[in-house]
C-alpha cells in the first residue's frame, strides 16, 4: 500500500534513492553559476571559483572574443524556463544577434512556452550568454547548470531555432496499474525539464502524490554528491556520460569507492551480461543500427564494435573505435575495408 513508484523519464542509468525518504532540501553550491552561495561545505573546485569570478555584471563581447580560449576551459551549460514568449521569432533573432561571434555550440529551442538550452563553449562565452539572458526579468532567476566539457565542444554546431515542443514526447504505460491517490511517485530526469512537463500532465490525469527532483539528477549530484548514486550520468551530448565527481569535486574519492563497491549490480555488458569495467557507452559499428550500449572489452573485439551478430554482416559497418572517441560522418569510413 502506498509504496514508492520511482519513475524515470527516459534516463538511461537509474537512481536508487532510499525507499522511504525524499531527497534532502537542495543547497545551491557555488558551482551553480549565478546563484547565491548556500553551500554547507566550502566550495573549492577550480570551476566554482571561475564561475563566481565571471559572475560580474559587466562584460564586453569584444573583450571576450580577444581572449584565446584554452581547450580545458570549455563548459557545458543547461537551462530552461517555461514562460510566455509573445513573439518567439523576435526572441530568436535577439539571441542570434547576441551570439554572433561567440563560440557557442548546442541546442537552444524557443517557442511561445519558453526556452530550453543545452550548449558548450569557452567558459567566458558561455557565461556571457547567461549574463545577457538574466538581464531580462523573465529569466533573471533561472537555474543554470554547468559541467566541465573536458575536450572542447560537446555539440557539433549551434542550432538556435523555433521548436513546437521544448521536450521530446515520451509515452509511458508503466503507471497504468498504479493507484493514483495512494501511491507516492518520485519522478526524476537528467536536468529537470522533462519532469516539469510530465508531472504537469500526470497531475491533470489525477495523480495526487507526485514529487520531482528539482534541477534533475545533475543538480542532485551537484548539491548532494553521489549519495545513493551508482555509476555515471548520461548527458545527451558528445561526452555521453559523466561521473558524479564532474558535478561535485568534493566527492571524488567517495564516488570512486561507491562505484567500486556497487557497479557490479547494474553495469552489465549488453552482449554477454558480464560486468563492464568501463562505464562508457559506445554506438554500434553498424551505421544503420547505431545503437548506444555498454559493452565489455572482449565483446567489443569479438563483435567488431557491433551490438549483435546481425549487425556484424551489415553493409555500412565502421571500424572499432579506440578509446573514448565518437564516430565521424559516414564518408570517413565509406571506402575503408572492415574485416568481417
Ligand atoms: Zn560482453
Ligand atoms: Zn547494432
Amino acid at each position: 500500500m502506498g509504496g514508492w513508484s520511482v519513475h524515470s523519464v527516459s534516463t538511461p542509468l537509474s537512481l536508487s534513492l532510499g525507499s522511504h525518504s525524499l531527497p534532502k532540501p537542495a543547497y545551491y553550491c557555488c558551482f551553480n553559476y549565478g546563484f547565491p552561495v548556500k553551500s554547507r561545505k566550502a566550495p573549492f573546485c577550480a570551476i566554482s571559483i571561475r564561475c563566481c569570478a565571471s559572475a560580474s555584471k559587466s562584460y564586453n563581447v569584444n573583450k571576450i572574443l580577444q581572449a584565446e580560449p584554452e581547450i580545458d576551459d570549455f563548459v557545458v551549460v543547461n537551462f530552461y524556463r517555461f514562460v510566455f514568449i509573445r513573439d518567439p521569432q523576435h526572441e530568436i533573432a535577439k539571441h542570434l544577434t547576441f551570439l554572433k561571434g561567440l563560440d557557442i555550440h548546442g541546442r537552444i529551442y524557443i517557442n511561445e512556452q519558453g526556452i530550453n538550452a543545452q550548449y558548450s563553449g569557452p567558459s567566458k562565452h558561455s557565461f556571457a550568454y547567461v549574463e545577457w539572458l538574466k538581464e531580462d526579468d523573465r529569466f533573471s532567476d533561472i537555474l543554470v547548470q554547468t559541467s566541465p566539457a573536458f575536450n572542447g565542444h560537446a555539440f557539433p554546431k549551434l542550432k538556435l531555432r523555433y521548436k513546437p515542443s521544448l521536450v521530446q514526447g515520451v509515452a509511458s504505460d508503466q503507471l497504468l496499474q498504479v493507484d493514483k491517490e495512494k501511491t507516492d511517485i518520485l519522478m526524476y530526469c537528467t536536468g529537470g525539464i522533462r519532469c516539469d512537463v510530465y508531472s504537469t500532465i500526470l497531475r491533470q490525469q489525477g495523480f495526487q502524490n507526485l514529487y520531482t527532483l528539482e534541477g534533475g539528477v545533475s543538480h542532485y549530484l551537484k548539491t548532494e554528491g553521489p549519495v545513493k548514486w551508482i555509476g555515471n550520468l548520461f548527458t545527451f551530448d558528445s561526452r555521453l556520460s559523466l561521473p558524479p565527481s564532474a558535478y561535485n569535486h568534493e566527492t571524488m574519492i567517495e564516488a570512486s569507492m561507491t562505484q567500486q563497491a556497487s557497479s557490479d549490480k547494474f553495469a552489465k555488458c549488453y552482449v554477454c551480461n558480464s560486468q563492464v569495467s568501463e562505464l562508457r557507452h559506445r554506438n554500434c559499428a553498424n551505421l544503420d543500427c547505431n545503437f548506444l550500449f555498454l559493452c565489455c572489452e572482449n565483446c567489443v573485439m569479438d563483435l567488431g564494435g557491433c551490438c549483435c551478430y546481425n549487425c556484424m554482416t551489415a553493409p555500412r559497418r565502421r571500424p572499432v573505435l579506440p578509446g573514448f572517441q565518437r564516430y565521424k560522418k559516414w564518408h570517413v569510413y565509406r571506402d575503408q575495408k572492415v574485416e568481417a
